[in-house]
């Protein structure tokens, strides 16, 4: 049997080559042109696309552990893919076949950079009365008026896979094109970690958006429709982890008495990477929303107390702002904040403040 873990092998030089200009990144600032070029020429966006839109399509296991990996040399770039590949999936499940068509070749082909501002729909804005994105349907397509809260790469995508409310309360997932009249891309604001994922607000003032851009819908919860729904969230934060107790391990080598702390948060990542393959690989059933909630308070809870050990053996030293243990720290919060589902933030509020919930 051919080993599963093959093309993330194959690109151990490229995880080398991310993980060095993920050291510059955070220098430089902007988006990072340099690192997403690798990322596109190294093919792995190409695992997500179907062979029919030149892609090269990879099992679910290898595309998690492969997120994993990447994240572990450079979080910022994969979070960008993970969003490139968010837009990819809504508009494969599109029954828009001619846009899907269309979209699948430029994307395949890096022609355009698509990316995801849905959040809206999920686990943002969710308790102001109004819908911040309002679509009223035309007779050419929808009039889009409101905002985007979150768009990561916006100002460099082409597209953006947008949802917005209709006056009927259904909603309608489009591909909006960046440059269409009334599209706004507010600038970044400073985050206090990823600035370089380019994460902005985007206003839209009478954006008329044609039928030919609709996705899916418009129906009643527009995202439920043929979404996968997975584990890449915590794939991407046990990488960081991972990080974070490889530095640990390092500083272990030379001071014994780090050592039982750092086996110990290795045990507990190998426990969660072999939760990842099992879900991954079960061949008739997706894992339950029950286990991909679990999966994910636990992946958060290691990241954040791998990268708050990792600091702590670092010492002072660790403490310097370009220190990478400082860095770990600060982008392990991002996890509390990244489509962060209602039970998960209730099982960190119950960890930091040390009480125990049934659900967790
Ligand atoms: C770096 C980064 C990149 C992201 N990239 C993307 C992306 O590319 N695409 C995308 O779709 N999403 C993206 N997101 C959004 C993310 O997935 C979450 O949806 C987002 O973090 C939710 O935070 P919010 O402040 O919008 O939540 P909200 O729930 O809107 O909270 C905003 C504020 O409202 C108040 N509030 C919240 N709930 C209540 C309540 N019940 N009653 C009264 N007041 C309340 C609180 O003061 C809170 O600070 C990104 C987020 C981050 C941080």
């Amino acid at each position: 049997m051919s080993n599963p873990f093959d093309p993330i092998l194959a690109n151990s030089k490229f995880r080398e080559h991310l993980s060095k200009l993920s050291t510059s990144i955070e220098e430089t600032g902007g988006w990072p042109t340099e690192s997403w070029q690798a990322m596109c020429e190294s093919g792995v966006p190409d695992w997500f696309l179907p062979e029919e839109f030149c892609g090269n399509p990879q099992s679910e296991m290898t595309k998690q552990f492969g997120y994993l990996e990447l994240a572990a040399a450079c979080l910022t770039t994969t979070f960008i893919l993970t969003q490139r590949n968010a837009a990819v999936s809504r508009i494969l499940n599109s029954d828009n076949q001619e846009l899907k068509n269309r979209l699948s070749r430029e994307l395949a082909r890096n022609e355009s950079f698509a990316t995801v501002g849905i959040s809206h729909l999920t686990t943002s804005r969710q308790h102001v009365k109004d819908p911040i994105l309002k679509a009223t349907p035309t007779n050419g397509g929808w009039l889009l008026n409101g905002e985007i809260p979150w768009t990561t790469g916006a100002e460099a995508a082409e597209v953006i896979v947008t949802g917005g409310v209709q006056p009927d309360g259904l909603q309608v997932l489009l591909a909006l094109p960046t440059n269409l009249m009334g599209v706004e891309i507010n600038p970044a604001p400073k985050l206090l970690a990823l600035n370089e994922s380019c994460t902005t607000s985007v206003s839209l003032k009478n954006v008329e958006v044609p039928k030919d851009m609709r996705l899916i819908g418009p129906c009643e919860n527009v995202l439920a429709a043929g979404t996968a729904g997975g584990v890449t969230t915590s794939a991407l934060a046990l990488g960081a982890a991972q990080k974070s107790i490889c530095g640990l391990e390092t500083e272990a080598e030379k001071r014994p008495n780090l050592r039982d702390s750092a086996t110990e948060l290795r045990t507990t990542l190998d426990r969660l990477k072999e939760s990842v393959r099992k879900m991954t690989t079960s061949s008739d059933t997706s894992p339950s929303a029950e286990e991909r909630e679990a999966l994910r308070k636990q992946s958060n809870s290691l990241v954040l107390r791998a990268a708050q050990a990792w600091l702590t053996a670092s010492k002072g030293a660790g403490f310097l702002a370009g220190h990478p243990a400082s860095r770990a720290v600060r982008e392990a919060q991002f996890f509390l904040v990244w489509s962060c589902p209602q039970n998960v933030m209730a099982a960190a509020l119950a960890e930091f403040a040390c009480v125990s919930i049934s659900s967790s």
